[in-house]
């Protein structure tokens, strides 16, 4: 890492953590994050969680995991070029996921009806209840203990009601305030990665092909300057070549947009980056070509009719489960009985959202 802007993320000037411990020779606070993370159960339950595709319908698709590496891949490149925290980023990144239900959204949103009356569920905020919390490997404290800035980065959106109730880290959610440059940086990147890696994914599944796809700009534009390159080429080198040249154009897109509204707003310190307006952002044209796409792997993809069954059918395991449990406290674990203080529901919602695709799927065949 060269040296960092003023109005990077600064380890030796974080607001540091709940639990103070001694700093350490070798690695900044942000590397002992990071490192933190990795070593994780829950970063490790990544790799069989869904991202579009449920876990088993075949090898290649991206899972948590592999999204989660690709969004700290981007965004590293930006944060570099920028002249930002890498090792703030990266943290950011590969935590970002990890309050993530089993099965996608579909799972989250059965999560979030089944605790309606109970607080609800939001990946986001259970994602900050991991490291804060739910992770128990230290002997004096609950969670990671991970720095401010790591776990303000990690808290991407919250609702005012559950802002309040979450102190320093949500008062931004009420008084308009911005995080770090890389907490901006790490949201913008996880929409470069899925956006391009729901491309490929979808392509590799059949669900969407080629034709369709180019009636979306972006892609459009660079497959046929790809064809035009390689008139011979043909398969997945193609696609291949493709996605790579958006990834790239999107990250410069990224990058030079950013480098001029820091130049326009001219912050002198991560407080003036938390005062001021977002300064990580894609030029309009981009935005709206990226909006295109959006709504076109919504159409098509995330709506598709098999990707529709599949979540119907992973929403009834999500329920099943969540009664089963109900119903019958004794079959949750004793640990999740232990810390969740008497909120049976939010136990019972710990234990789900902790669960891996095939893990709830052999949970239910096991308990239904
Ligand atoms: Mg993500």
């Amino acid at each position: 890492m060269g040296e960092l802007a003023p109005y990077a993320a600064d380890p030796q000037r974080s607001l540091g953590r709940s639990n103070r411990e001694s700093s350490d020779k070798n690695r900044t606070e942000y590397q002992r994050d990071r490192d933190r993370i990795i070593h994780s159960a829950a970063f490790r339950r990544l790799e069989y969680k869904t991202q579009v595709f449920v876990n088993h319908e075949g090898d290649l698709f991206r899972t948590r995991l592999t999204h989660s590496i690709e969004v700290a891949q981007i965004a590293r490149s930006i944060a570099r070029a920028l002249s930002l925290n890498e090792d703030l980023v990266e943290a950011i990144c590969l935590a970002h996921d990890l309050g993530h239900t089993p099965f996608g959204h579909s799972g989250q949103d059965e999560l979030n009806y089944c605790m309606r009356d109970s607080g609800g569920f939001e990946h986001n905020l259970q994602s900050l209840r991991v490291v804060d919390f739910l992770e128990q490997r230290y002997g004096s404290f609950d969670g990671l203990n991970l720095c401010y800035e790591t776990r303000e980065g990690i808290l991407k959106h919250c609702a005012p009601r559950n802002a309040r109730k979450l102190g320093p880290i949500g008062e931004r959610f009420l008084e308009g305030y911005q995080p770090s440059l890389e907490a901006q940086i790490a949201n913008l990147a996880d929409e470069i990665a899925y956006n391009n890696h729901d491309v490929d994914d979808g392509l590799r599944s059949g669900l969407i092909d080629v034709n369709q796809l180019q009636s979306v700009t972006i892609f459009e534009r660079f497959y046929r300057s790809v064809r035009d390159l390689y008139p011979d080429l043909a398969g997945r080198q193609i696609i291949y070549e493709t996605i790579r040249r958006i990834i790239n154009a999107l990250v410069v897109d990224v990058i030079n947009e950013t480098r001029k509204n820091i130049k326009l707003l001219d912050p002198g310190s991560i407080e003036d980056v938390r005062a001021g307006k977002p300064l990580v952002s894609f030029s309009a044209e981009v935005k709206q070509e990226q909006q295109e796409l959006k709504l076109f792997l919504h159409r098509f993809l995330y709506k598709h009719k098999n990707v529709v069954v599949m979540a119907t059918k992973s929403k009834q395991i999500i329920r099943n489960l969540f009664e089963i449990f109900l119903e019958n406290p004794d079959k949750l674990p004793r640990d999740y009985r232990e810390r969740s203080h008497g909120d049976l529901k939010r136990g019972i919602s710990d234990y789900i959202a902790g669960m891996t695709d095939r893990f709830a799927i052999k949970e239910h065949q096991r308990l239904c």
